[in-house]
């Protein structure tokens, strides 16, 4: 295969057959599998210089993964022959089929791929980022504070731990509580859950989407002696005082109600990133508007989408990504090439709940909001220490070597 080329377009803007917006998890599969399929005109914009396997993250605020095996830089995960792009898209263009972008200027396309991830809205928390400053909260949201949560485990000796989680959609929707139980497991061994108070504050009107993983989920929380308070929208924290105030339904209105925390685990508000809901590509609640099984844009033909950053109704994982992205590079290339395609996305997505060191509930489940157990033989509608293996040995590796790879 040759490598791949910069067109420059006839007014002189640099031009790509197919631009791919975000090197993540979504972005690197598709370039992966264009590449494998032949193109050799393939180019992702990713300004960052890391990329990450975000789904060790709860673990690594466990205790139980390193920070630095959760990293690798980005030109080792780019595909040969495809060209990165450092750099950060602005805005669109679909009609002009360009992007520009904060230090390349514009940057033509043929066919666009989006996949720029969700955004993280910290700042719609008053509050919220000074007490990230603070000894007392983190978030395995962010990278740069996973190691923290795992300090502040260990510092507890007590007290009130607040575990939050905000209105969905946020991706990996079970993140929130999978740290709480590891937490729990942890005070657990020290002896110290009969003197902590643990509390999920939740947005959510139950445990989980899928009534028979949210049974079983009340059974852990029941184990673990967790209050788990539903439809508690946390909007606001006071740093200094340490206190949290949530949003609670009261008749036909609101009231506040404010926990003062000893450690707090905090997962902020999630949206569409701003470039997204200010394009052309937007739809329902400024996400990217595609047809949730063709993965193709609903008024652009030659823009596909996958990921995050989408309206299609499926959890947003990792586990979405890997039946997304063949999905979308075969009906890309059957555009490419004017053939039809029946390749659909069913929605499938998982979510791999760590209910303590040695146990994870599999939670597979697609558009029908039903379990879809995939794993033959086994019966995974329960806690189970091989998906614990699983996720700490077997999807890691599985990301870097055969999904980022496109080989799976
Ligand atoms: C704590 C945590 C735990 C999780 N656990 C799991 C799990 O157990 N299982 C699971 O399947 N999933 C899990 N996930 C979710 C999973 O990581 C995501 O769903 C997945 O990474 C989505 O892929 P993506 O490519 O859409 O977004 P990302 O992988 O986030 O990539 C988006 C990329 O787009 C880039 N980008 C953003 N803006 C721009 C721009 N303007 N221009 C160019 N590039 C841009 C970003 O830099 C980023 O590299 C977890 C996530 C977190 C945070």
């Amino acid at each position: 295969m040759s490598s791949p080329q910069s067109i420059s377009a006839s007014n002189g803007a640099v031009h790509h057959k197919i631009l791919i917006i975000g090197g993540g998890s979504a972005g690197i599969s598709v370039a992966a599998r264009l590449r494998r399929a032949g193109q050799d005109d393939v180019s992702v914009i990713e300004p960052s210089a890391n990329h990450y396997y975000q789904p060790a993250w709860t673990l690594v605020g466990g205790g139980a993964y390193s920070a630095e095996a959760t990293v690798r830089p980005t030109n080792r995960v780019i595909p040969n022959g495809v060209r990165w792009i450092r750099d950060r898209v602005t805005t669109i263009d679909a009609e002009r089929q360009r992007v520009t972008t904060e230090s390349s200027g514009e940057i033509g396309y043929e066919f666009l791929v989006a996949a720029p991830g969700i955004q993280l809205d910290w700042d719609r928390i008053p509050g919220l980022r000074e007490a990230l400053e603070t000894p007392y909260a983190s978030s395995n949201y962010e990278f740069a504070l996973t190691t923290k949560t795992w300090q502040c485990l260990q510092r507890i000796q007590g007290g009130t731990a607040l575990f939050t989680c905000p209105q969905m959609p946020i991706k990996c929707a079970g993140a929130p509580q999978k740290i709480m139980y590891m937490a729990c497991d942890y005070f657990r061994q020290r002896d110290l859950l009969d003197k902590t108070q643990v509390i999920f504050g939740t947005a959510t009107p139950s445990m989980f989407a899928v009534p028979e993983y949210s049974a079983i989920l009340n059974k852990v929380v029941h184990r673990y002696g967790i209050d788990a308070r539903f439809n508690h929208n946390l909007v606001r924290v006071d740093a200094d005082r340490r206190d949290a105030t949530f949003e609670v339904p009261d008749g036909e209105g609101t009231r506040e109600v404010s926990v003062h925390y000893d450690f707090l685990h905090a997962v902020p508000p999630q949206s569409a990133p701003d470039f997204i809901k200010s394009s052309p590509l937007a739809g329902a609640g400024g996400w990217i508007d595609v047809d949730q099984h063709t993965l193709r844009h609903t008024k652009y033909p030659n823009v596909f989408a996958l990921g995050d950053a989408t309206t299609t109704p499926n959890t947003k994982t990792g586990a979405a990504v890997r039946s997304q992205a063949p999905v979308a590079v075969e009906n890309l290339l059957a555009e490419m090439s004017g053939r039809n395609s029946n390749a659909r996305y069913d929605g499938y997505g998982a979510c791999p709940l760590v209910t303590s060191y040695r146990s994870v509930l599999l939670a597979e489940f697609d558009y029908t909001k039903k379990p879809t157990p995939s794993i033959p033989l086994i019966n995974t509608m329960k806690e189970r220490y091989d998906m614990w293996l699983l996720k700490k040995y077997g999807l890691p590796w599985f990301y870097w070597n055969l999904m980022l790879k496109g080989r799976a």
